[in-house]
């Protein structure tokens, strides 16, 4: 019996990671014909502003898919909420022969029985499972197909070694005009003529309230309250020490503006950039995101060079820092979502003695990484080095 694949998604938009991913479940399961098929409205994810509509989404798979691979306008033609189960029993009606085989990733796969009618998908379909092989990953997978098969569920794996990256992930990398390298090229074009994502925007010297939206927009919700509160700090320790207070804002909303971005991205930002790397950044591509951070505060946001160079230092310091680098640096390690022992010695000594503030974060955080066994970054220990040379 011949098998039918189905993929079903979001797709806003759809890159690289889908279509290899597919192309590879294709040739693993030895599919006939892989059906694509846009949500309409998905029950798992909103749909964040500035996305394109259900139909443009659709348009912008025709043009990404590849050989064997079919876009299917089921779900928008139903319209509404777009339930799996409901999709597969009207594909099942149309291909009553066929071996169909629902594609999923690993997080839908274990969270599938809190689906809709889950037994009812099972029963139309077998789970195609794309799993990377992260650590620990397969063995949650394995448990779960016990579990499914328990229940009568035909499971495959499929191992995808594809190097992964979220469609949340590519939006921020649109606005840092470095997505080039996770989409097909007619994808890109097509989001580039369209504006989609807010790509279109220019972003240089913005006013700090459409800063703000901006800023909070591209880090993780999690982080919002940091980068509030690093703002407002920031702009205190100006006004106290005599710095530029609105630069000290735009420093505080835009330090962590990359730092959603997991290593590989933080490197392929910076090759993008044309930046070169030394072995330390290179060997620990965390610690990346100032730099990243500098550089899109500089291309995309057009800030001005006190703004950018107090970005790209506050995560390791440097030698001989001026006034904005030093608040920075300060405000990132106390501002009030900060909690660890020693913080209030901190935060008096940011208002009474900023070198001392300084000096105080810099030795923290060089005993935090010596207990950890993490290498210390070579500005880090110039950055101290050269307080105490100062008598600080
Ligand atoms: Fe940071
Ligand atoms: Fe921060």
């Amino acid at each position: 019996m011949k098998r039918i694949g189905i993929y079903g998604g979001t797709f806003n938009p759809p890159h690289a990671g889908h279509i290899r991913g597919a192309s590879y479940a294709i040739a693993a399961l030895e599919l006939e014909r892989l059906l694509l098929i846009p949500s309409c409205i998905s029950p798992h994810k909103t749909i964040p502003s500035h996305s394109p509509t259900p139909e443009q989404r659709a348009q912008m798979l025709k043009l990404a898919a590849g050989e064997s691979m079919e876009v299917s306008d089921i779900e928008l033609c139903r319209g509404g909420t777009s339930y799996t189960y409901e999709t597969v029993e009207a594909i099942a009606a149309q291909y009553p022969d066929k071996e169909l085989v629902l594609l999923i990733g690993t997080d839908m796969f274990l969270s599938f029985l809190s689906w809709k009618e889950p037994a009812r998908i099972l029963q139309k379909a077998a789970l195609g499972v794309l799993y990377r092989g992260d650590k620990g990953e397969l063995e949650q997978i394995e448990e779960q197909k016990k579990t499914l098969e328990a229940q009568g569920a035909k499971v495959y794996l499929v191992k995808n070694p594809v190097t992964a990256i979220s469609s949340t992930q590519l939006r921020r990398m649109l606005i840092f005009r470095c997505a080039d390298s996770f989409l097909p090229e007619s994808v890109g074009n097509y989001i580039r003529q369209q504006g989609f994502y807010g790509i279109a925007k220019d972003y240089r010297n913005l006013p700090i309230e459409e800063l703000e939206q901006v800023a909070v927009s591209l880090v993780k919700p999690s982080r919002v309250a940091h980068i509030l509160d690093c703002r407002d700090t920031a702009a205190e320790l100006a006004r106290r020490w005599g710095a530029d207070e609105l630069d000290a804002a735009r420093a505080g909303l835009l330090h962590d503006i990359t730092k959603a971005l997991d290593g590989p991205l933080q490197l392929t930002l910076s090759r993008e950039y044309g930046m070169m790397l030394d072995t330390f950044h290179e060997k620990n591509p965390k610690t990346l995101h100032a730099l990243t951070g500098s550089l899109v505060a500089d291309r995309i946001f057009g800030e001005n060079r006190e703004v950018v160079a107090a970005i790209r230092s506050h995560t390791t310091g440097k030698a001989n820092m001026n006034t904005l680098e030093k608040i920075l640096y300060v405000a990132d390690y106390m501002e009030p979502n900060r909690n660890f022992p020693g913080v209030e010695k901190l935060r008096e000594l940011a208002f009474t003695d900023l070198d001392k503030a300084l000096k105080l974060g810099l030795e923290m955080t060089l005993k935090l990484l010596k207990q950890q066994g993490r290498e210390i970054s070579p500005e880090s220990a110039e950055a101290l080095a050269f307080l105490e040379r100062s008598g600080v």
